[in-house]
């Protein structure tokens, strides 16, 4: 068989599983597949058919102006999460921390664009922060990069003038709903906090005062649904100027706002 057939067939199958986009997965497969080996990319391509995601199979993928290394440990970075390294970049600053930053995409993505800034990435999963270390090392970022294990503030110390976070915001109740390759594949820690979807918002506001000057920003992914909720939590934790902003599907991805002590 030629490369386009390998192809052909690949993609007939991936098809056949009901993955969007097969062409174009069958291409990234069949180029992530040594010595144009038929068989080691049929492989692949069953792997995907299963379900298993792309991510995984190739072992990384592109977020903002990266390539990252994807595992199963941890939440294979999305492009609405862009919408974040937007609105974060949209000022300057100087100490940025990310906590439960999982591949480390964030962090990572920020202290790239922003060339003097340092910061540290909090993970509760040492799996995780491996992972982090590892993209940290590939993007020669570990002169500004801090990788630390802690749930959430816990181990976090000194100021910063940036926080982010993408927490498990999936309500547990919403889980068995999620594409198979989320369910099935990516780490439920990462996903959901098994409660109402908001339980990491209520710790990370109550304590992200403490180390945020005044004029620091706080900024979250959220889910569609929460954007007032979490608005609500950063104005009784005493943040000021909240924003929500959507993705590019025009959903509520973005809770941002600046803490303003005056007003605490
Ligand atoms: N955006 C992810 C999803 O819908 C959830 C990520 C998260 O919980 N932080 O699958």
């Amino acid at each position: 068989m030629t490369p386009d057939d390998w192809l052909r067939k690949g993609a007939a199958l991936l098809a056949a599983a009901q993955i969007p986009d097969p062409q174009r997965e069958a291409r990234l497969l069949w180029r992530a597949t040594p010595d144009e080996d038929g068989p080691t990319f049929l492989a692949k391509v069953e792997q995907r058919a299963g379900r298993v995601p792309l991510s995984h199979i190739l072992g990384y993928r592109d977020f903002y102006k990266h390539r990252f290394i994807v595992t199963g440990d941890v939440l294979d970075p999305r492009p609405d999460t862009e919408t974040l390294i937007e609105a974060a970049l949209a000022h300057p600053f100087a100490r940025v921390l990310d906590l439960g930053t999982g591949s480390g995409c964030i962090l990572l993505s920020l202290l790239d664009a922003q060339g003097q800034a340092t910061g540290v990435g909090t993970d509760i999963s040492p799996a995780a922060l491996d992972i982090a270390r590892q993209n940290s090392a590939a993007l020669q970022l570990e002169e500004r990069a801090d990788f630390v294990q802690s749930d959430w503030f816990e181990k976090v110390t000194g100021a910063f003038d940036l926080i982010v976070s993408n927490p498990p915001y999936i309500a547990a109740a919403e889980m068995a709903a999620l594409q198979p390759e989320v369910q099935f594949y990516e780490p439920r820690i990462a996903l959901t906090d098994e409660a109402d979807g908001l339980t990491a918002y209520r710790v990370i506001t109550q304590s992200a005062p403490d180390y945020l000057g005044s004029g620091g920003r706080l900024i979250f992914e959220i889910g569609p649904t929460q954007g007032a909720a979490v608005t609500a939590l950063m104005k009784d934790a005493g943040f000021a100027d909240i924003r929500v902003i959507p993705d590019l599907d025009g959903r509520d991805r973005v809770v941002a706002g600046y803490f303003a002590k005056t007003a605490a």
